[in-house]
């Protein structure tokens, strides 16, 4: 495979784009460096770079694209969006419907409010928790990335554990001392932090299903236990849910478990790949935000018509009966393959899988907190990584992320994949 194009951009981009990226995770920093592949087209499960190399997808853009790239649903959406003009700075009839969408399907969010990324949404939960319980401090889990906001910088999960970089410089140390961090799926350290903190936590806050140390499923009775302490504590549990709505099932982690948080983050998915964030929770919670209430959140973009006609196109694709299931049997093929293609060629990796997202670790032992993820073998994971793009696998450039799965991807896309793997395995074991 020729990257000469992408390389030439990548110098380009040095020029001018601090480090040559827009968001750090889209670095090759943790795979030995080098020039990312810019991509030009994307198409379904299928993308093709600037020097005609064609790629299977399981970046998914780090978790949106789940319908596939380009569909064309979403597409018109988007057009129609964009004919129409793309910004009024006045509400519009589509945030209406969209929010309707979202509390439909998932109950407790009585109300909701549109902001434009993920990492808004999450920065203005805690906001809203901390005006609610007149309190300062919170509670995070290691490894969990809730966005680049100052108070969830703290040992934060993908991005900055793969730049090695668990706090980010620049963040006042007054702000650090409000976050207080434990490992996830560890009930009697939630327990003894929130008692340690007694009368001063205003939330817990945890992605219910890790995406940030790879796929990582809360123990059975963990999300129980959160919402049980955190609530006798008199603090607020928020769930981020910015990976895992819409990713297994039409609705979120609150329709897996059947447990349901004060409030709720979102992103990614739901704004069927353009910006977006979007939170919400409990009336007399939501009611502190402005301009009902004295917490203040605004915002020029929020709720702008492109980005509500796409989000509502997404999950107007995503309501069609089996589409899920369909996931989750492509997801079950392509772990089952991999974990064979291991065992043949004596390689130790460990599969995380949910649905159809998947985490391959190497290294013994199972994943179920960031200390096991971080533990990981990173250098495995990045000739792995190498050999996979040679082959036109395209994959997460980092030990930490998952693959992701969307609709398009077909029983033939996984096998050309496992027959990738085998490939690389087979190289590997060689080495
Ligand atoms: N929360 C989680 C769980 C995420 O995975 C991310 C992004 N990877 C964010 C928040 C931040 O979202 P955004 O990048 O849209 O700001």
């Amino acid at each position: 495979m020729n990257f000469s194009t992408s390389e030439a951009l990548h110098q380009e981009a040095l020029k001018h784009i601090v480090g040559g990226v827009n968001s750090p995770s889209r670095a090759y920093k943790a795979v030995g460096g080098g020039a990312p592949v810019y991509m030009e087209k994307g198409e379904g499960a299928y993308f093709w770079d600037v020097d005609g190399n064609k790629y299977i997808d399981y970046l998914g853009a780090y978790g949106p694209i789940i319908t596939g790239h380009a569909h064309p649903h979403i597409a018109k959406a988007i057009t129609h969006a964009a004919t129409n003009g793309v910004l009024y700075g006045t509400p519009t009839k589509l945030e209406n419907q969209f929010a309707k969408m979202l509390k439909q399907a998932i109950p407790s969010l009585e109300k909701v409010r549109f902001v434009n990324s993920g990492t808004e949404a999450v920065m203005t939960t805690v906001r809203v928790a901390r005006a609610y319980t007149n309190r300062t401090k919170i509670i995070k889990f290691a490894g969990c990335y809730h966005g680049h906001f100052d108070s969830v910088l703290v040992e934060a999960g993908s991005g900055p554990a793969t730049l090695g970089t668990p706090d980010s410089a620049g963040i006042p140390e007054s702000v650090a001392q409000d976050v207080i961090t434990v490992p996830f799926n560890n009930i009697e350290a939630l327990k003894h932090a929130l008692d340690i903190w007694e009368g001063q936590i205003a939330a817990v806050l945890v992605e219910p299903i890790v995406g940030n140390f790879g796929i990582v499923e809360p123990k059975e009775g963990f999300l129980q236990a959160v919402n049980d302490l955190t609530h006798n504590a008199g603090a607020l549990v928020i769930y981020d849910e910015v990976i895992t709505a819409f990713r297994f099932t039409y609705g979120s982690s609150q329709q897996i478990y059947g447990i349901e948080p004060d409030m709720t983050a979102m992103g990614k998915i739901i704004g069927g790949g353009l910006p977006i964030g979007a939170y919400g929770g409990k009336k007399q919670i939501m009611e502190q935000v402005a301009p009902l209430g004295p917490a203040y959140q605004a915002g020029t973009m929020a709720g702008n018509p492109a980005s509500m006609a796409a989000g509502i196109a997404c999950l107007e694709v995503l309501q069609e009966d089996g589409l899920y299931e369909k996931l989750d049997q492509l997801g079950e093929k392509l772990e089952t393959g991999i974990l064979e293609k291991a065992d043949k060629y004596n390689i130790s990796i460990s599969v995380n899988r949910l649905c159809g997202a998947l985490t391959v670790y190497f290294g013994d032992g199972e994943i179920t907190n960031y200390e096991q993820a971080e533990a990981s073998d990173g250098e495995s994971f990045a000739t792995f990584f190498r050999l996979m793009l040679r082959q036109g696998i395209n994959l997460a450039p980092s030990k930490y992320e998952a693959w992701f799965l969307t609709i398009a991807h077909t029983e033939k896309d996984i096998e050309e994949t496992i027959a990738a793997v085998e490939k690389t395995f087979q190289h590997m074991q060689t080495k």
